[in-house]
């Protein structure tokens, strides 16, 4: 087994880092005060290609691979989360249900312009009494009779839905059916019967956007149905284990800065005529967080890994694990970091609040830390029946 990246990808580690280090950073402090991402920064993004680093080639994406995908991640996680929420989601959910279900028109009308930046994407799974419980929505897509379906229903907590060019909306043709009786559409923006509803506040995030969005007999033309009647809720729970592995490396990226402002600070504060670092009570809280950054990385990496391999069960239970243990992870890491900094790691003045903020969503979005727990608990009861089965 070979822990190093290869050449290739550690020139684009670091290609990533010094954008992330010039061209992002600088502007964190801003957009948390303003909530504006500058368009310079948004320019700069699209240069990088990182609005499709996973997207194949053969679509207007980088193609990189999905640790090359994650390792952009990690750096971009250096940065203000607004960065990631506008390029970062649209490289998972926003891009992967047309790249999984699309036919080949679909994918060259819409691939090259969410991996360009050009259009952001929009997922629209999650209504207000269909979250975890996603099988339960209650969004209806009918059959006109005249090549198009009609959407009707609410969506909430839908991520960039104000930027977004193109949403995929998964409806249900008939409750009765359950997970096997929805479907994915998409849906541009503008089409008329689609509002972008209340921009919900959130905890974290300024300068990125969670809107409700309103579908009031929205005509959608059939040739915007993904994949087939029935199969979209599949769909989404595919696309879902593409978020969470990127929300896996997120987190690494996002405690790999923590640790080193908190080694930072423990180096140049002083306390009872010595440097913060040099009491052991500080040194072990370093420590655990180097330890427990590792364990998170190298899980991150797999599971990144394990997405490029052709096994669905075991990428989803490593995509599950990875944001489980990440989202974990980085709020232990950022918690304790705060703790470093003592008074100003609450205060404003440094970035650590902000992230300490942005990081806990994690164990909430692209399904809960508890929703990680069910589909890791439940593959390992799939695995123990299966070796327990009578030959
Ligand atoms: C910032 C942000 C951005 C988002 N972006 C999007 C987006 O772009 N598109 C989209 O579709 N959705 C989006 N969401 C929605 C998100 O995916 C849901 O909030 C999430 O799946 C949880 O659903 P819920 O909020 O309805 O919580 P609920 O499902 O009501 O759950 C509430 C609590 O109960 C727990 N719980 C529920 N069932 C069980 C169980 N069986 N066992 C144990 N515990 C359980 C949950 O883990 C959670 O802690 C976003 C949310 C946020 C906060």
């Amino acid at each position: 087994m070979d822990f190093n990246l290869s050449p290739d990808l550690v020139r684009w580690q670091e290609r990533v880092r010094a954008f992330v280090r010039d061209e992002l950073q600088p502007h964190d402090a801003a957009i948390e005060a303003t909530g504006m991402v500058p368009a310079e920064s948004l320019d700069g993004l699209r240069r990088m290609g990182l609005f499709g680093t996973n997207t194949p080639a053969a679509y207007g994406g980088l193609g990189l691979s999905m640790l090359g995908s994650c390792l952009a991640v990690e750096e971009i996680a250096k940065a203000h989360t607004a960065f990631y929420y506008l390029c970062g989601v649209n490289v998972h959910i926003g891009s992967k249900p047309i790249e999984f279900a699309g036919s080949e028109a679909q994918k060259r009308r819409w691939l090259p312009e969410l991996a360009s930046g050009r259009t952001i994407g929009a997922f629209a799974l999650t209504e207000e009494d269909a979250g975890s419980d996603a099988a339960r929505l209650a969004t209806t897509a009918r059959r006109d009779g005249a090549g198009h379906y009609v959407l009707n229903g609410r969506k909430i907590y839908i991520t960039n839905a104000p930027e977004a060019g193109l949403f995929t909306v998964f409806a249900t043709l008939d409750p009765a059916l359950g997970s096997r009786g929805i479907a994915a559409f998409v849906v541009e923006a503008g089409t008329p019967g689609l509002t972008v509803g209340r921009i919900i506040e959130m905890a974290a995030g300024r300068g990125s956007h969670h809107a409700e969005l309103i579908f009031e007999d929205c005509r959608v033309p059939e040739a915007n149905r993904l994949g087939a009647e029935g199969w979209g809720f599949a769909l989404a729970m595919r696309c879902l284990d593409a978020g969470r592995t990127h929300w896996g490396a997120y987190c690494v990226g996002a405690a790999q800065r923590l640790l080193e402002l908190a080694i930072t600070r423990a180096s140049s504060r002083r306390t009872f005529g010595q440097q913060l670092r040099e009491h052991q009570g500080v040194e072990w809280m370093l420590a655990d967080m180097a330890a427990a950054l590792h364990g998170a990385r190298l899980v991150a990496y797999e599971a990144a890994w394990r997405y490029d391999r052709d096994d669905a069960a075991a990428r989803t239970r490593a995509a599950a694990m990875s944001k489980l243990i990440g989202a974990d992870m980085v709020q232990r890491v950022a918690d304790t970091t705060l703790q470093i900094f003592g008074g100003a790691g609450y205060s404003k003045d440094e970035p650590i609040e902000r992230i300490w903020r942005e990081t806990r969503v994690v164990r909430i979005l692209d399904g809960t830390s508890e929703m990680m727990r069910r589909i890791v608990a439940r593959d390992l009861f799939r695995e123990a029946d299966r070796r327990n089965a009578p030959v």
